[in-house]
């Protein structure tokens, strides 16, 4: 783990403070914002600075996005539903402004949990003579309006907390007029759901990763909701991607992962390589015919486990190379219907 925020901060201070009067007019940039190595907390809720006015809250379950801007607020996930109230207490020390839409990364219930609450105290902003609905917006993928809804889900997801605005396309672009942003939604596909979106801050320089990036565990990859190893490693390059580096420096594009510190694009690229070090020995044990107890025995995250095991109770390394093995072998091929008896009727022809 690297503790650089304050070495950063500390080179530009004495930079500063080395240059003639004349020289230090302010010239803020997005990229020069260094973010404030200063965390308060409320309650339980840790509140980070991250650059302008954009905020990270810990504490709650998955990471929290705040967008404050003069209209309202935007945040990116909500929090576990238990811890709802704390979170909007640390909002508030924010900004005294409505919520006006939340973004989910996720539907996990650590992503998406607080969204009934928090919407439920929100206001939508509308114009002309449209009365604002008395409440926040829900925006995400269709994919997690569409599991939220299954009627598999009892009881049933309350209404406040169902998205209101969906996308199935690969991107989304929300208003600066809306949130103090342009706000990008990236859909990741078939990562560690099929519905994850990253949400990039593009004039704040900021992305919001979700679930495909935790600097305290290895990606969770939820195969039963559409996830595999090779979206997680295509969702980090496109991370990748669209992230500048600072030169020499760490900062530029600050990048918030769904659990963990906040972080640079290099942290990005270290854990890119290292999810793809371990895809890379499970292809090779899966190619040479081994058993999913034969590829567990085998350790292979044994070098990095000290790292990526912060919350190892709930998802450990074993559970990690299960769904990486998983995603990459040869699946079963489906039963074949019994061939008709001799002198059967034929099957009527539809
Ligand atoms: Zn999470």
């Amino acid at each position: 783990m690297r503790a650089i925020w304050p070495v950063a901060l500390g080179a530009t201070v004495l930079a500063a403070a080395s240059l003639p009067r004349a020289a230090q007019a302010p010239v803020q940039t997005a990229a020069q914002t260094l973010p404030s190595a200063q965390a308060r907390m409320v309650g339980a809720i840790k509140i980070l600075n991250i650059r302008n006015s954009v905020y990270l809250l810990q504490g709650a379950g998955g990471n929290i996005t705040v967008l404050a801007f003069p209209e309202g607020v935007t945040i990116i996930d909500s929090g576990a539903s238990a811890m709802a109230d704390q979170v909007l207490a640390a909002i508030r020390t924010i900004s005294t402004q409505p919520i006006r839409y939340i973004i989910n990364t996720s539907v996990d219930p650590d992503h998406a949990g607080g969204n009934e609450k928090l919407a439920g105290v929100g206001r939508q902003i509308t114009g002309g003579n449209f009365t604002a609905p008395d409440q926040a917006e829900v925006i995400a993928h269709e994919q997690v309006l569409n599991r939220m809804l299954a009627p598999s889900v009892q009881p049933p997801t309350p209404s406040l907390a169902v998205p209101a605005t969906t996308y199935y396309t690969p991107t989304l672009k929300l208003s600066t007029l809306y949130h103090g942003d342009a706000v990008q939604l990236v859909h990741v596909r078939a990562a560690h759901t099929d519905g994850d979106t990253m949400v990039w801050l593009r004039h704040n320089d900021i992305i919001a990763t979700g679930d495909i990036f935790q600097t305290t565990n290895y990606p969770v990859i939820d195969l039963e909701r559409g996830g595999g190893i090779n979206g997680v490693i295509e969702g980090l390059n496109q991370v990748i991607d669209i992230a500048f580096p600072e030169f020499r420096l760490e900062n530029g594009t600050l990048i918030v992962p769904g659990h963990g510190r906040l972080c640079d694009i290099a942290d990005v690229v270290y854990y890119r390589d290292m999810v793809t070090i371990i895809r890379d020995r499970v292809d090779d044990m899966v190619k040479k015919g081994a058993s999913l107890d034969q590829v567990k025995a085998a350790k292979l995250t044994r070098d990095y486990d000290p790292y990526y095991t912060q919350n190892a109770a709930t998802y450990s390394p074993e559970m990690f190379i299960e769904s990486v093995y998983k995603s990459l072998a040869p699946k079963p091929a489906p039963a074949r219907p019994a061939a008709p008896a001799r002198g059967a009727a034929p099957a009527p022809r539809r």
